[in-house]
């Protein structure tokens, strides 16, 4: 058997970069490739010595070794080249997905088995979701066995036609007038098997390993954000793709914050006479201590809102206001001396005693009637809740 040179197939010099080198293939393999000849004897041989070049070529160790001691230094060292075009394909899978975009799954020269999504929860206390989140996760999963790629046998013993099948897949058999078919078990509807099960995975095809995965959560995220790392899952086999890892992120409540959207709520209790003659409150926030000014006169239930303040919507960087809602304390009991005190403010200041408004001593029927009469004439409704 004559050999020709690998560089000479491709058309590339001996000083040839990588990509040059996948240049050369990616052309002659669109040329050659048995889609485009069917029957075409001439064409599959050619197919077949390019890739083989393109195979030595582009892995380093095995293009030293051929410079180094030519065709019979790779033979020696237990290279055979392909067996057939399906072994080219299963080899070259991911490289013909990228040259010619598509998948030659469907075309039967291989079964590659896509690996399994993975997802998995990670929480969150409230406060770490004010800042980027560094996370090391540890993920147990199945991964393609680096040894046969995921084919399960030993590459270098090669694989064989089914004996049961004849290498058809499936097996028939006569049953009166019928002729039935069924999956071969023996090789389960492949066609071949192998020769020898490969040596690190047993016959599996992937292996369970332990991986830790670095994964940043984004400031201000949100209870309940999924987010996606493409190839992250488990391992595929026969040159099928990894699965992708899903992340759900779940952000634990906060005994005094709460969130809409990227704002952020909280109450606030000031005593009475700070509602009265206002006060600058601190209140922390997550590491940081914020002064917040109470105006003199704060009714309970009013509202402080602190622009910017809030949370940083993680999508579009937008930044959510703090939104402080005032509670009035009143004290339950004064000394003597603060009572006169308070006495005096109220007469001096000739406080109104307490009454019942209007609104709470009228029934139901009553206050609709009035509520229908009255909102065209002076807005009443919005006089009682503001407008
Ligand atoms: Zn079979
Ligand atoms: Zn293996």
């Amino acid at each position: 058997m004559v050999y020709r040179d690998y560089y000479e197939i491709l058309g590339v010099p001996r000083n040839a970069t990588q990509e040059e080198i996948k240049r050369a293939y990616r052309r002659l393999a669109l040329k050659y490739h048995p889609d485009k000849n069917p029957g075409n004897k001439e064409a599959e041989e050619k197919f077949k010595e390019i890739s083989e070049a393109y195979e030595v070529l582009s892995d380093p160790e095995k293009r030293a070794l051929y410079d180094r001691a030519g065709h019979a230094g790779l033979r020696n060292s237990g290279f055979k080249g392909f067996e057939d075009l399906s072994d080219i394909f299963r080899s070259f899978s991911d490289l013909f997905q990228e040259f010619f975009d598509f998948t030659f799954e469907e075309r039967g020269y291989s079964q590659k088995r896509n690996g399994a999504d993975l997802s998995t929860e990670v929480w969150l206390e409230f406060e770490e979701i004010f800042q980027d989140k560094e996370i090391t996760l540890d993920i147990e999963k199945w991964d393609t066995c680096e040894a046969c790629q995921g084919l399960g046998y030993d590459v270098t013993k090669g694989t064989k036609s089914c004996d049961q099948c004849q290498g058809k897949g499936r097996v028939y058999y006569t049953e009166g007038f019928f002729r039935v078919s069924y999956t071969c078990p023996e090789c389960r509807g492949k066609g071949h098997s192998y020769n020898e099960k490969c040596g690190s995975c047993g016959g599996v095809g992937r292996h369970r390993i332990r991986k830790k995965l670095k994964i940043t959560i984004p400031e201000g995220v949100e209870d309940g954000a999924l987010f996606r790392y493409p190839g992250e899952g488990e391992g595929g086999l026969l040159g099928g793709k990894p699965g992708d890892l899903y992340i759900r992120v779940r952000v634990k409540p906060h005994p005094f914050f709460h969130r809409e959207g990227s704002d952020l709520y909280a109450q606030v209790k000031i005593n009475f006479v700070s509602a009265i003659l206002g006060e600058v409150i601190k209140v922390p926030l997550f590491g940081r201590e914020l002064e917040v000014v109470i105006p003199p006169g704060t009714q309970p239930g009013d509202r402080v809102i602190l622009k910017g303040e809030g949370l940083k919507d993680w999508k579009t960087g937008a930044r959510g206001d703090l939104i402080l809602q005032i509670q009035v304390e009143i004290p339950k009991d004064l000394d003597k001396k603060n009572k006169e005190l308070l006495k005096a403010i109220a007469n001096s200041e000739n406080l109104s005693k307490g009454s019942l408004t209007e609104i709470n001593s009228l029934n139901g029927d009553e206050l609709k009637k009035r509520a229908t009469n009255k909102r065209k004439k002076d807005g009443f409704w919005e006089r009682i809740f503001g407008s």
